[in-house]
């Protein structure tokens, strides 16, 4: 196909497809499916080979959130049965973190339900930070605290922070109709002040929200513009008790596609699976592999994710390896321009506290336990999305 070879091209050139190439991709045939993920996997295998890299969420402070965020479970007046807690005390947040890293992570994600951090927060934070990597060498550390005021991220910076996330999720246009308690532009302006103080960016979006191609590919050029190092592509949970709960709208071809997309307009980016994936790539999960570089490992924020051995085992099995500290996740170019020397280090997934893991601070995931049937495409897998009861928050082990 003359569209894939341009895109491959392109993305081994770094350049940006035009927007009618990327529209192009999200409205493929599921007859044309294979070729795009080969397609995009060649873009993916040029600048990150066959390495998956694994991140940990931590949520420190779960629920209780003033904001009205559409998709999220810890949303103000939400009914979903989460955990809820304030502030986990340092050592807690670096026990869990430390089971992810044993896990095989090599980020620690620590995530904060809110609108953003106050001062005492970021203070609270910094020694969280401090801790983790007093007790765990070689760790990399994102924050996903919400809208950042001025100098609150150098503060994160000099507490040892890698990374910020906070991700846009969807298109300016129609930002409004799934929040009203702060702006799309309080989103760019908090991942602008991110970059600024030298910190990897990291911001994506969530897709299942209701929104039509073109907001996709807007929203995608919107974080190219912004060029954030790691973009996590999170999948709706429609979770009951939160004002999506009917919008299941996905398909795991519709996923593929997304990727695929995303890859293209990104290609030298950390692109992570984010919440959702088991949800709604189901046994599609190592194909995605071949478009992202990078995933969440176990439990996501409020939800849970399918136990963190058969993540590995999937990578292992889809013929992928999990990155390792000693390696470098960045490709060389981008290394050398990433403010505050992050390029290797990538965020995980919250900045808008989200779907999948943290930028909405809901997750994605599951399960453990298979579904007993297979549903049509697209229709309501309620089955698949389970509630987290384990790990931080909880007198139960996390899963890594
Ligand atoms: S996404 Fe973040 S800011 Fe929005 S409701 Fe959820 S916890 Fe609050």
């Amino acid at each position: 196909m003359d569209l894939l070879n341009t895109l491959v091209d392109k993305g081994l050139r770094r350049e940006l497809p035009t927007r009618e190439e990327a529209l192009a991709v999200l409205a493929t045939s599921d007859d044309d499916l294979l070729d795009v993920v080969a397609a995009a996997g060649k873009v993916r295998r040029h600048w990150f080979g066959r390495r998956v890299k694994l991140n940990y969420l931590v949520n420190l402070k779960s629920g209780l959130c003033p904001e009205d965020c559409s998709y999220c479970s810890q949303r103000l007046g939400s009914t979903t049965g989460i955990l809820k807690y304030t502030w986990l005390k340092p050592d807690q947040a670096s026990q869990a973190a430390a089971a992810g890293l044993a896990g095989g992570a090599k980020r620690v994600c620590l995530v904060a339900s809110g609108r953003g951090p106050t001062d005492r927060d970021v203070d609270r934070v910094s020694e969280t930070i401090r801790t983790i990597k007093d007790q765990n060498e070689g760790v990399e550390v994102c924050a996903c605290l919400g809208l950042l005021s001025d100098g609150q991220a150098e503060r994160l910076r000099d507490a040892g922070a890698d990374a910020y996330n906070h991700n846009l999720n969807t298109s300016e246009g129609t930002y409004g109709d799934i929040t009203t308690t702060h702006t799309y532009a309080d989103r760019v302006d908090t991942v602008q002040k991110a970059h600024g103080a030298g910190l990897s960016a990291c911001s994506g979006l969530i897709a299942g929200m209701g929104e039509s191609d073109e907001d996709l590919v807007d929203v995608v050029y919107s974080l190219r513009e912004l060029d954030p190092d790691s973009v996590p592509v999170n999948f709706l949970i429609p979770v009951e008790g939160t004002p999506l709960a009917k919008e299941w709208n996905l398909t795991p071809q519709r996923c593929l596609r997304i990727l695929a997309m995303v890859r293209f307009v990104c290609p030298d980016v950390e692109v992570r699976i984010a919440g959702g994936r088991e949800v709604h790539l189901r046994t599609m999960q190592p194909l995605a592999l071949n478009l992202a570089n990078s995933i969440f490992l176990g439990d996501y924020l409020t939800t849970e994710g399918q136990a963190g051995k058969a993540d590995l085992e999937m990578i292992a099995d889809a013929g992928f390896v999990v990155e390792g500290t000693d390696q470098v996740t960045l490709p060389e170019h981008r290394t050398e321009t990433a403010g505050g020397g992050c390029g290797s280090h990538e965020a995980a997934g919250c900045g808008s506290h989200d779907s999948a893991g943290c930028g909405s601070h809901e997750g994605g995931g599951v399960c453990g336990t298979p579904a007993a049937a297979a549903a049509p495409a697209g229709e309501p897998r309620t089955d698949l999305v389970a509630v987290r009861r384990r790990g931080a928050g909880t007198d139960l082990a996390p899963n890594a």
